[in-house]
Formats: structure tokens, C-alpha cells, sequence
């Protein structure tokens, strides 16, 4: 029996580096400090060699890599999609694969928070580290997310809970704030809460914005909250020390998407001419941030983006995933870590059964069962090794407590991409 310290959790974007493995026999039979969704990942996994399968049968890796391979060089319009949950090393090989076979490639940030990656382009991104909100933010604002419930350690790790440097108390040191449509378990933790008029998120950033900038509202409420409320919550981040604005889904995907965002972060532009303020998204999947990153250094742009001439074009709503599907587009379609037969809308899902699907996936999920190629591969971070992003950009390295057993992520990658070389 051996005990692995200080293991990364990759359930979430928190991506909690202190998690202790108990390891006995090639599994893990104990799981310490992780919350229930990082226990339930580590627990369950089970390393044992899988064999890849062609259309439902099992095959040697050589025929998988044939097959696929002959599939991606007789595609005309491939589609590659996934990547939030595997290294970045295999993100960066995916986008090489991309541009070898012309294809659009998109994250799964294009149904999460690609709308804050447009909204970055146009106002910037005024942006911290959650070791500094550890230690140093006393007014933390959750706009449109549910930490308690999604991220279950942000608060006790990083953010309401710990002691800082110069947040010696801890809790006692900090004000939390919770805008959302519905009292969540984060909401009834808050010392402040706020509940909005479902899609009227814009106008109350907009109408706190003229506040922070000394305008008085000729409303008595916006957006379901009293003014004389709205106007209590500027003077307290306006006062502040340091103060972080969270936000998630219940803002990306309502309403207004991008503009919302857009007004979370001219907002805090506007706040830092008063204190120190910053915002974050709460980003879901172990890796997806370095989705977003990887293509960005290599493509120049954080999804949606198609290789079919030969360079890169950036194109949210025409080169994203679901989109590509519903109108038909996409002849066939790479997944990688991701199970958009789980999650997609109905049209695309669809159009997804109508054309060679490729799977590259350590769990044989909705996506994976119904592939012509399946790849089962090992689960980064148990028992293969790489690089991931935590959701405030910090890249962690992953280790690999477990023996590894199956071929990575990256090496299916390398065999496809020298597979269609030789095609
Ligand atoms: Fe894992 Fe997220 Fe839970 Fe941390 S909060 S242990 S990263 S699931």
C-alpha cells in the first residue's frame, strides 16, 4: 500500500492540488481531502487495458488507427470537437491534427463560457489569481453561479473560507454577494443576496455601472432589484480593499451572453478607478481553460475556429460545434474527452448519428458507444501525466499515481496524425 500526496484533482477547474491517494494493488481504495465529485473521479476509476472497437466490435489499435484515420482523409468538412477534459500537451496535438486535415476545431467552452472569450476580446480582462483572492479579497461577488454545489471546495479552498495574508480572519474578514435568479445553496450562505428578473442580468450591470460612476437611477427597481439595494451593493465595492466579481453559466447563457460579460468586466474596469477589483469565470472542466489557451497560442483564437484554407479563421456561431451539426455541415466529427451525445441539442445530436463519429475517451460514454471508433485511453491525472490550467489561468502539472496501462490521449493523437500522413 502506498500513499501519493498533493495529487491534482481534474474534476473541475479548481483543480485541487492536495489531494491524498491511498493505492493498493493498482487502485485507489482511499481518497482524502477531495470533495464528493473529485472522490466519485478518483474511486471510480478503474485502469485495466480496454480494447479499442470498430463499429461496436474490438479491434487491435493498429486497425482503430487505420479506420480512423481513412475516416478523417475522406471527410470534406471534419469536425473536431471536446477537449476540456485532457492535457494540454494532447490539446496542442489536436489542433496540429486540425490543420493537417482542414477542419474546424471547437471546445466545449463554445456551450459554457465562450461568450466571456468574446467579451475579453472586446474590453480585456482584468483578471488575479485565486492565491490572491485567498489573501487579499474581503468583497466576493457570485453572479449567476452556484460554487457550493458545482466547485464544492472554492469556498473553503479559495475563496470565502480561508485565512489570507491580509484576510487574517478568514470568513469574519469577507462580505459574500450572490446575484442569481434562484436562492442556491451559495445564495443562502451570502451575507447579501440579490435574486434578478431572470434575463435582465445587462441592465443591472449596467445600472450598478452608472452608480460606481456617481449617476443616480431614475427607476425604483431594475431587473427585480430595489434601487435603493443596487445602490447599497456600489457603496460596498466601491468601498472595498479587494474585490472579485465570480461569474458562470447563469450569465454566459441567458440573455444577452457576451454582453453580459461585457458589463461584468467594464464594470470592474470602472471599479478600479475606485479600488482594487477583479472578475473571474467559473470554469467547469479539469482542462478547459487550457483549452483556451492552447488554442490561443496556436491558433490565435480560444474556439470556433475552422482550418479549411489552410489557416485559421474565428468564426462563434458558424464554426461552432453545435452549429456545425445542426445545419449539416460537419461530415464526420472527432470527439475527444467530451460526450456531446450527452449534452448537444436534439438536431445536433441528430445529425451526429448520421455520420462517422471518433471517440478518444478513458470512460466508454453516450459519445463512445455509439462511435464507428472508439479509442479507450488513460484518465489524465490518475494514470497519465500532463499540464492543466486551473480556471484563473495558473498551469499545474498533473502526476500519474496509477501505472498507466492504456495508450494516453496523446499518443492516439500522434497515430492519427501520422496515420492520415500515410493514408
Ligand atoms: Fe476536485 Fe473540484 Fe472537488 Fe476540488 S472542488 S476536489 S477540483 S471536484
Amino acid at each position: 500500500m502506498t500513499v501519493e500526496r498533493n495529487v491534482v484533482c481534474t474534476f473541475c477547474g479548481c483543480l485541487c492540488d492536495d489531494i491524498n491517494l491511498t493505492i493498493e494493488d493498482d487502485r485507489i481504495v482511499k481518497v482524502e481531502k477531495a470533495c464528493g465529485n473529485g472522490r466519485g473521479l478518483f474511486e471510480g476509476y478503474n485502469p485495466d487495458p480496454i480494447m479499442p472497437k470498430v463499429m461496436g466490435r474490438d479491434t487491435s489499435f493498429q486497425e482503430a488507427v487505420k479506420e480512423a484515420s481513412r475516416i478523417l482523409r475522406s471527410a470534406r468538412y471534419p469536425l473536431i470537437y471536446g477537449l476540456s477534459s485532457t492535457s494540454s500537451e494532447a490539446q496542442r496535438m489536436t489542433v496540429q491534427l486540425a490543420e493537417l486535415i482542414g477542419a474546424s476545431i471547437d471546445s466545449t467552452s463554445s456551450v459554457c463560457h465562450g461568450p466571456t472569450g468574446l467579451a475579453m476580446q472586446a474590453v480585456g480582462e482584468p483578471t488575479c489569481t485565486l492565491g490572491e483572492i485567498k489573501n487579499r479579497a474581503d468583497l466576493l461577488v457570485f453572479w449567476g453561479c452556484n460554487p457550493l454545489v458545482t466547485h464544492s471546495r472554492h469556498f473553503a479552498r479559495y475563496s470565502a473560507m480561508p485565512k489570507g495574508r491580509f484576510i487574517p480572519e478568514g470568513r469574519r474578514d469577507r462580505k459574500v454577494v450572490v446575484v442569481d435568479v434562484r436562492r442556491s445553496e451559495t445564495a443562502k450562505s451570502a451575507d447579501m443576496y440579490l435574486q434578478i428578473k431572470q434575463g435582465c442580468d445587462f441592465e443591472v450591470l449596467l445600472a450598478l455601472k452608472a452608480l460606481i460612476m456617481g449617476r443616480t437611477l431614475d427607476a425604483v427597481e431594475v431587473g427585480g432589484i430595489p434601487a435603493e439595494v443596487l445602490q447599497q451593493l456600489a457603496v460596498e465595492m466601491k468601498s472595498c480593499r479587494y474585490g472579485v466579481i465570480f461569474f458562470g453559466m447563469g450569465l454566459t447563457m441567458t440573455n444577452g451572453r457576451d454582453l453580459n460579460v461585457r458589463g461584468v468586466l467594464s464594470l470592474v474596469r470602472e471599479l478600479n478607478d475606485h479600488t482594487r477589483f477583479s472578475a473571474l469565470p467559473m470554469r467547469g472542466h479539469g482542462n478547459v481553460t487550457g483549452a483556451d489557451q492552447v488554442m490561443s497560442w496556436l491558433c490565435g483564437y480560444p474556439f470556433a475556429v475552422n482550418y479549411s484554407r489552410g489557416y485559421p479563421r474565428y468564426g462563434p456561431g458558424e464554426y461552432t460545434a453545435v452549429d456545425l451539426l445542426c445545419s449539416g455541415e460537419a461530415d464526420c466529427m472527432l470527439v475527444i474527452a467530451s460526450d456531446p451525445a450527452a449534452h448537444f441539442p436534439a438536431p445536433a445530436v441528430k445529425h451526429m448519428k448520421t455520420i462517422p463519429v471518433i471517440a478518444i475517451d478513458p470512460a466508454e460514454s453516450l459519445t463512445a458507444a455509439g462511435a464507428s471508433v472508439y479509442f479507450p485511453t488513460a484518465m489524465y491525472g490518475i494514470d497519465c501525466e500532463g499540464t492543466a490550467y486551473r480556471m484563473d489561468g495558473v498551469a499545474l502539472r498533473l502526476k500519474a499515481p496509477l501505472k498507466r496501462k492504456r495508450p494516453s490521449d496523446e499518443e492516439v493523437l500522434q497515430a492519427l496524425i501520422e496515420g492520415v500522413k500515410s493514408c
